[in-house]
């Protein structure tokens, strides 16, 4: 059975790992800056040593290439991003761009030409130094002009990261794609579920949509000490019940839906004032869209339920949603397929993080598979994936490259 080269592989992760290595382990390589665009080199390096072909889009995605003979407009795609957090991991990106190339090594090694040409993908900017998620989007006709004024990073300075890689904005708006038949990617699962249940592969059916929701409870500025206690109209009382009673009915009726209250501010804010107004910033996640329908209409319920029982007047207002993604029922069975030839078991799962795929999905047949993180520990220099689950991420890479192949060519 064809295999990746281990050792190629883990020499590349190790080395890869010292560019924008931090102290502890870690590596900081925010998009477009020196760390990055060195690591954007040393890929670029890695694709002529191995004899393949190199091609840096408008939104300077940079991809290696394996022609199919005859040669093929339509392309199937594998990769994930070089880009981290500040201070992040090692693992998170890098390895499934590490995979995504390897694969092509080892098909070339073996002396196979595909029936359909193949690319392995370094995206640009997931990690959201700039805007998060811009390689892909950018392919995937995601990305406006105004994108640009609402990135992180000033005007100038936008700029200057573009032209450090011969890029700009027009280049960027141009880069979209019509030419891909599937897109896979390999990433560190960031959870545990894997690791609990002794499982090797996840294989992601959604990547979860997120709604995101401004809450207010209104109550009456009282004194703290004279106000008797059952005729208190105290807004953190109606805040507070909500996000119990949220926990419990989204872990009995939505899972595995998530909800969470990341921000809650009290006014006036004083030992000896009843709280008249709190704000509450409430996200929920789910990977079916139906689904966050009901769990949105329940939590308003839960909202104005807690509210009434405590005399309160309450007010909500969603932020633009981010949609679930599907992945592809065809790309997610060649990933179970390749799974099966290599002995790896595998499990279906939610991706409760955002990733390049969600955008690549909007344009051709996508899915995403997981290996495990130790400890379920991300955005952390210590990441950890063992070398064992690296290599079945290859391995697995290559065999699911294959099984599309025969899908797709
Ligand atoms: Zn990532």
């Amino acid at each position: 059975m064809i295999k990746v080269n281990v050792d190629r592989l883990l020499t590349d992760l190790r080395e890869l790992a010292r560019i924008g290595a931090t102290a502890d382990g870690g590596v900081s390589r925010q998009a477009l800056t020196a760390a990055d665009i060195e690591a954007r080199r040393w890929y670029q390096a890695r694709i002529a040593e191995a004899g393949l072909e190199y091609v840096m889009d408008g939104a300077g995605n940079q991809s290696a290439i394996l022609p199919s003979d005859p040669p093929s407009e339509k392309r199937i795609l594998a990769g994930s991003h070089l880009d981290s957090v500040p201070n992040g991991g090692r693992y998170d990106g890098a390895l499934g761009v590490l995979v995504a190339l390897e694969a092509l090594r080892a098909l070339r090694d073996h002396g196979i030409s595909p029936p359909v040409t193949l690319e392995a993908v370094n995206l640009t900017d997931e990690e959201s130094a700039i805007m998060g998620l811009m390689g892909s989007k950018a392919v995937a006709s995601q990305l406006t002009a105004t994108d640009f004024e609402r990135s992180r990073v000033d005007a100038a300075e936008l700029d200057r990261r573009f032209s450090a890689i011969g890029i700009t904005r027009e280049t960027m708006l141009g880069a979209a794609r019509d030419d891909v038949l599937a897109w896979v990617e390999l990433h560190i699962e960031q959870g545990t579920r894997l690791e609990n249940a002794g499982i090797d592969i996840g294989v992601v059916n959604a990547i979860v949509g997120i709604r995101s929701v401004h809450v207010t409870f209104r109550g009456e500025a009282a004194h703290a000490g004279t106000m008797p206690m059952d005729r208190r109209r105290d807004a953190l009382w109606g805040a507070a019940t909500f996000v119990l009673r949220a926990r419990e009915h989204v872990m009995r009726h939505y899972s595995p839906g998530v909800c969470n209250v990341g921000i809650i501010n009290a006014q006036p804010g004083a030992f000896n004032i009843v709280p008249a107004e709190v704000y509450c910033a409430l996200e929920y996640r789910h990977g079916s869209d139906d689904e966050m329908d009901r769990m949105g209409a329940d939590l308003y319920r839960l909202l104005d339920e807690c509210a009434s029982e405590h005399g309160l007047s309450v007010t909500y207002e969603e932020t633009p949603p981010v949609i679930p993604a599907t992945m592809s029922e065809s790309v997610m069975r060649a990933i179970e397929r390749g799974a099966d030839t290599l002995g790896l078991s595998h499990e279906r799962m939610l991706s409760f993080a955002g990733h390049d795929t969600q955008n690549m999905a909007k344009i051709a047949p996508a899915a995403m598979f997981f290996v495990p993180s130790v400890a379920g520990v991300s955005h952390n220099p210590n990441e950890f994936t063992r070398d064992a689950d690296c290599v079945n991420g290859a391995n697995l890479m290559l065999h699911t490259l294959l099984e599309l192949m025969k899908e797709f060519a």
